[in-house]
């Protein structure tokens, strides 16, 4: 019998932890071969809620979910984790300051990466899903530097999957022959989604999006809001931030990493910018990547038109910024 792997979630008793737990432990992050042990982290005052989810992942008797350790030690919920998946931050409440709000997750991302550090898995992969989530995979990377960057990343998979979906209505086609949208750069509204080198598979081979789409006053400007926007719509329609598909993209972005994208496909994830398409160096920034045996590489070759350049450049000083303002926070 396979080995479990030990899965982190921190934030376990918000929204988008009680969507994620019971898809990771029914097989959707790693497969439905492979046996997992789930790690709950959550801060004392959701102390109780996450013993009444791990109380339901007992009821769901889920064949795969081999262990359940639910706790509100840090120390104790990373050790020996194989992936971590970092939900867990402090929210953006009316009236703070963007600065208080980085401040308090500097914090927690200082402290949760000194724990991975020492106590995770070797080769642990880490996700971060809260924001600012980009610059808190940075703090995580500086506070856990023997964690190899390429091992931390952040997600905007979400945005990337919101993109094939808006093509997909558009076109009226099913969102899985869409392909090879790009996100670039932060998971915030500067985000850039580009289907420049988006294709749909059709009976007659692949066709390019642009040549399907002739409209481009809509892919230019309506699709870009559409989707740099969804959050915000979903907060309306709701009252609650997205959490199904949250927790769905962060399955689909760790599935991918681990176990490879389809040939030919690409995937969006925000990873550690090696300077690729002129970002600078030294941002976790989303780009285009595929992934094999567990590792990602960044597609080159790309061509990048001036519309776009601007859009990638625009997403990359915001990062710069955010980043400044993170580290006065240190
Ligand atoms: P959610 O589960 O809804 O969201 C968790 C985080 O994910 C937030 O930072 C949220 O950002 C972020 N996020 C990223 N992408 C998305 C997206 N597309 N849609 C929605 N959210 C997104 O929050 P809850 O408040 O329900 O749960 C948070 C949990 O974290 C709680 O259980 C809380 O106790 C715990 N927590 C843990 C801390 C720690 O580990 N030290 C500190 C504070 C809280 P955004 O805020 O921008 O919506």
């Amino acid at each position: 019998a396979k080995e479990a792997v030990r899965v982190l979630v921190t934030g376990a008793a918000g929204q988008i932890g009680y969507a994620l737990v019971p898809m990771i432990a029914r097989g959707v992050m790693l497969g439905p071969e492979q046996p997992v042990v789930l790690h709950m982290l959550d801060i004392p005052p959701a102390a109780e809620a996450l013993n009444g989810v791990k109380m339901e992942l007992v009821d769901a008797a889920f064949p795969l979910l081999r262990g359940i350790l639910a706790t509100i030690d840090v120390v104790e919920a990373c050790t020996g984790v194989n992936i971590a998946v970092m939900v867990g931050g402090f929210p953006r409440k009316e009236g703070m300051e963007r600065k208080d709000v980085m401040s308090k997750n500097v914090s927690i991302y200082k402290a949760q990466a000194a724990a991975l550090e020492k106590h995770a898995a070797p080769n642990c992969k880490v996700l971060i899903v809260a924001n600012p989530a980009n610059t808190n995979a940075l703090i995580l990377k500086e506070f856990a530097p023997s964690i190899p960057t390429r091992n931390i990343s952040c997600l905007t998979r979400l945005d990337h999957n919101r993109a094939l979906g808006q093509i997909a209505e558009r076109l009226n086609v099913h969102v899985s022959d869409v392909k090879n949208v790009i996100i670039w750069g932060n998971h915030s509204s500067t985000q850039y989604p580009d289907v420049n080198h988006a294709s749909i598979l059709t009976k007659d081979g692949e066709k390019p999006v642009r040549g399907l789409i002739a409209d481009d006053k809509w892919l230019n400007s309506e699709f870009i809001t559409t989707v740099q926007q969804r959050g915000a719509a979903i907060i309306k329609a709701r009252k609650l931030s997205s959490a199904l598909s949250a927790a769905s993209a962060a399955c689909d972005h760790i599935h991918d990493w681990v176990l490879g994208t389809r040939q030919g496909t690409w995937v969006s994830m925000g990873v550690y910018s090696d300077g690729s398409y002129g970002v600078p160096a030294g941002l976790i920034y989303s780009f285009p990547v595929t992934c094999e045996k567990g590792e990602w590489s960044i597609v080159q070759g790309l061509k990048i038109d001036e519309f776009s350049r601007t859009k990638l450049d625009a997403t990359a000083n915001e990062l710069a910024e955010e980043k400044s303002l993170a580290y006065s926070c240190l």
